[in-house]
């Protein structure tokens, strides 16, 4: 009797010991699983170039992993796909892209990617693009394999050189994370009205900076990027090559643009951070002006990278080029 009365009282002070171990663990608990919980619901964006990137990380904050599927300072117009993107994508739940012929690769990827949960945004969507009303031939019947080529690339896709559409852009992200993520929805609001703000402040810079200046020609030896910064500030663009970089202009076209640069006293050619700048020097050479960076931030080195540059960053360094070669007050 006294045995078993003592065999209970150690069983009931063991269960009180468990019970309060277990007690303990609950409390610990949570915090450890939410903190491994919260890692794998981040949500996982995959962007095409460098400012979706930006204005995603800016929109998703903690709540977002966002990565770039380009490698660093691989140019988006001549780019292709690795087996390794397509697993990338595989695993992500949100895929931004540009759009308007941009990425003439999306297509064939896309078919390669088994995830049928990723929601995917086209950026340039429903935005109002450059080159959109260009007249259709009237006779198809005539048209030539010249004409024919120049069909392919008749809207400019550089939609994020104008702050405007990146507001409208960073809104579109917003509305997809927050339908992703409901709970979250006044964190993403929160995030996006702080990064359209600095957009804004761009923006407003750029009408002061470019609102008194002696020129409003500027000359690219690279391809026509700045079609929509020139449309927003009244400028003009004139560049050495299309909307794509691989076609190469022709010494007709070199010498035309060379005329041109006389004709308007140009003082400053500018070339691309990603491209040889041969041909701007020798048009600079020719014309007796000098060489700057304008750079339309598609993507970035990987020393630009490293040391952490943004793209409100590379558009603050482009005003000021071409502040200096638009001789700007
Ligand atoms: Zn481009």
């Amino acid at each position: 009797m006294e045995h078993s009365f003592g065999s209970e009282k150690r069983g009931a002070e063991r269960i009180k010991i468990l019970l309060f171990l277990i007690f303990f663990l609950i409390l610990l608990f949570p915090n450890l699983y939410s903190k491994e919980q919260k890692e794998a619901d981040k949500i996982k964006i995959i962007t095409s170039v460098f400012p979706l990137q930006e204005f995603a990380e800016a929109v998703a904050g903690e709540r977002g992993e966002v990565s770039l599927l380009l490698p660093p300072g691989a140019e988006i117009h001549t780019w292709q796909p690795r087996a390794s993107d397509i697993i990338r994508l595989s695993s992500a739940n949100v895929f931004i892209y540009v759009g308007a012929a941009l990425e003439p690769w999306l297509h064939d990827m896309m078919k390669s990617v088994k995830n049928p949960e990723i929601r995917i945004l086209e950026a340039s969507q429903g935005l109002s693009l450059l080159g959109k009303n260009h007249d259709q031939p009237k006779h198809k019947e005539k048209k030539n394999a010249e004409e024919h080529n120049h069909k392919h690339s008749v809207i400019d896709p550089h939609v994020w050189l104008d702050f405007k559409n990146d507001q409208i852009i960073v809104d579109r992200i917003k509305a997809l994370l927050s339908e992703l993520v409901p709970e979250d929805r006044p964190f993403f609001k929160r995030n996006a009205l702080i990064y359209q703000k600095k957009l804004q402040k761009l923006d407003q810079k750029y009408q002061e900076g470019l609102r008194n200046c002696s020129q409003s020609t500027f000359i690219l030896g690279g391809h026509a990027a700045f079609g929509y910064l020139a449309r927003r500030y009244g400028l003009n663009q004139i560049a050495l090559y299309g909307l794509n970089p691989d076609s190469k202009p022709t010494p007709r076209k070199l010498a035309e643009i060379v005329d041109l640069a006389k004709e308007h006293q140009i003082k400053v050619i500018y070339f691309e951070d990603y491209f040889s700048d041969d041909l701007a020097k020798v048009m600079a050479k020719e014309v007796g002006a000098e060489t700057m960076v304008l750079n339309a931030g598609a993507n970035i080195s990987k020393e630009q990278l490293k040391s952490g540059n943004t793209f409100l960053e590379i558009m603050e360094k482009n005003l000021e080029n071409l502040r200096h070669g638009l001789n700007c007050r």
